[in-house]
């Protein structure tokens, strides 16, 4: 495979280049992000390892940049330490996987398998519907010359939504397929992040719309099809 590696703490860096190279990988190793990038859009990595902590520009507006550029690798971000807030703001730029530091190199290989694995998953889509375009690795949605950025959760509940044209989508399937089944997550949350889409195709003054069908869930279409 190849790998870029962009971390800033050298005898990291030089450790993740041993460790990478062992398992005959082919990898390149930049110090800051705006290389990170640079290299990340000019050439092909099979897998990026990302420092979110970075000198010039961070990691998570590299990751957002690449997939502004359409540039779909497979991104595993490096946490200092364990914070969600950090992993949320860095799902929502792009990123595929994290993994806190400090990590065992066992760890570091296996995230990197799966990522490699996901690649063909990674794609750059666009689902449209009428005025509506989702842009699934941006997370942005436009209409006509308007555009917005959609959250992690607001991003999935659209795209299974768009795939469900002219069909009722239960609260259920969302809270499974968004939440995850182990999830605590209730009607309430989905009420919510619908609201929240609901605001978002007004701004973008689509003529589309998430219908409530009362008792079953949602459905997502033209404003007067009732
Ligand atoms: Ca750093």
């Amino acid at each position: 495979m190849n790998i870029l590696i962009v971390e800033d703490e050298k005898r990291l860096s030089d450790a993740l280049v041993q460790i990478l190279k062992e398992q005959k990988n082919s990898v390149d190793a930049v110090y800051n992000g705006t290389d990170g990038l640079y290299y990340a859009l000019n050439a092909n990595y099979d897998v990026m390892i990302l420092d979110i902590m970075l000198p010039k520009i961070d990691g998570f507006t590299v990751v957002k940049r690449m997939r502004e550029n359409h540039n779909a690798t497979p991104v595993l971000l490096l946490t200092a330490k364990y914070d969600i807030a950090d992993k949320v703001k860095g799902l929502d730029c792009g990123a595929d996987d994290y993994l806190t530091k400090p990590f065992s190199s066992a760890e570091l290989l296996a995230r990197i398998r799966a990522l490699s694995r996901r690649r063909g998953d990674v794609i750059l889509e666009i689902l449209a519907f009428s005025d509506i375009k989702l842009n699934t690795s941006t997370n942005t949605l436009s209409c006509h010359n308007r555009e917005i950025h959609l959250g992690h959760k607001e991003l999935e509940i659209m795209k299974i939504l768009m795939r469900n044209l002219g069909v009722i989508t239960t609260k259920e399937v969302l809270i499974n397929k968004v939440w995850g089944h182990d999830s605590n997550a209730d009607d309430n949350n989905v009420e919510v992040y619908i609201s929240f889409l609901r605001k978002k195709l007004t701004f973008l003054k689509s003529t589309t719309t998430i219908d409530t069908v009362r008792k079953y869930g949602y459905k997502f279409g033209h404003k007067n099809d009732k």
